[in-house]
């Protein structure tokens, strides 16, 4: 079977398409047909070595996966059953998606939502999974539609698209900040109501700004979180979730002191069932059906590290998803 494959040797990282065999495959009582995966900051980070998000090789990349149970040890998974898979270290420490067949622990599937195609969960995948998350953030934090507007940042990226869609879906009034102005009209038919650049965001900003949002939704970090927090309305909620623009936070004490602002930090990977099959559940009510083609370039498992180094680049719009089989 074909599979992208992450080795390292004499110092040389290469990501190359190979052929593998099932016995290869990693321990696991659920081995999966996969379908469809798709390629998230993580993954590019991943194949292109820009990051070090792989350890031990060879490593299949595909943080996230969509397909049917070839074989199953998993009482809870049957033969034929459709499953989707997101985070838990697969496509990181433990072979992931990006391969014809995936062996992995039952306790990470998901059991396909009702309403949902294997490809429909791909084109929102981890990304998808993470934004509704953050949208389940704020509303934890109190931030209802009538509260005021929310601002997203890195609005054109995977979860950023997703989160725009969502929280317009969800009667909210979305601001999307974006470094490119050509994806305003994109960001605008996803349910943005205005389309702010990012330069108004990255300077170094003071510690208290003028109150603009009820809420914001980050996947950016840096001075951009920084400055989003400074703008926040008192009680105000900010999920963040992301490090597109560095893993740093130079911001001060105030906005929490004195404004009563929470940050509230998203992870995807570890999240515990109940709340994962919730997530998908209300993604899968939420998600208008115009999102799946607005927001979708679809690839083969071959154009995986030229899509992977695009994303790094800031050249990609919305989510990639990948065809695999
Ligand atoms: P994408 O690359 O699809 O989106 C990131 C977006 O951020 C870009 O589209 C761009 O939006 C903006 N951006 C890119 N570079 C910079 C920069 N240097 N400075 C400011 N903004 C920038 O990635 P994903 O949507 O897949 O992931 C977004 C972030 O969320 C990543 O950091 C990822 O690691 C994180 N993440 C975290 C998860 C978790 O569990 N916590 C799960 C999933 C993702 P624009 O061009 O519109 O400005």
């Amino acid at each position: 079977m074909q599979a992208l494959l992450i080795e390292q040797s004499d110092g040389a990282y290469q990501t190359v398409l190979s052929e593998i065999s099932p016995q290869q495959l990693p321990p696991g009582n659920v081995t999966v047909d996969v379908n469809w995966s798709s390629i998230n900051y993580k993954d590019a980070l991943a194949i292109t070595g820009k990051g070090k998000i792989i350890r031990q090789f060879p490593m299949v990349p595909g943080i996230d996966f969509a397909g049917r149970v070839h074989h199953s040890e998993d009482p809870r998974f049957h033969v034929g059953q459709q499953v989707l898979l997101t985070g838990f270290g697969v496509g990181e420490t433990h072979w992931g998606g990006l391969a014809e067949q995936a062996r992995v622990n039952g306790d990470w599937l998901v059991a396909l939502p009702e309403g949902l195609s294997e490809r429909q969960a791909m084109i929102l995948g981890t990304a998808g999974f993470t934004a509704m998350l953050c949208v389940m953030a704020l509303e934890d934090g109190g931030v209802t539609p009538d509260k005021g507007e929310i601002v997203v940042t890195g609005a054109s990226g995977g979860v950023g698209s997703t989160a725009v869609a969502l929280l317009s879906a969800l009667g909210y009034r979305v601001a999307a900040v974006s470094g490119r102005a050509g994806n305003a009209d994109y960001l605008r038919q996803l349910g943005a109501a205005q389309v702010l650049p990012r330069s108004e965001f990255t300077a170094e900003g003071r510690p208290l700004e003028k109150q603009r949002w009820a809420g914001a939704i980050d996947t950016v970090g840096g001075n951009v979180l920084a400055n989003v927090l400074a703008q926040v309305e008192y009680s105000g909620a900010v999920a963040a979730c992301g490090l597109a623009g560095g893993f740093t936070l130079p911001t001060s004490v105030m906005p929490f002191i004195l404004r009563n602002v929470r940050l509230q930090g998203v992870d995807s990977v570890q999240t515990p069932a109940a709340r994962r099959i919730e997530a998908w559940k209300r993604l899968v009510k939420t998600i208008p059906a115009s999102f799946y083609q607005q927001a979708t370039t679809e690839i083969s498992l071959s154009e995986a590290p030229e899509a992977a180094r695009r994303l790094l680049n800031n050249e990609v719009t919305g989510r990639t998803l990948v065809k695999v089989s």
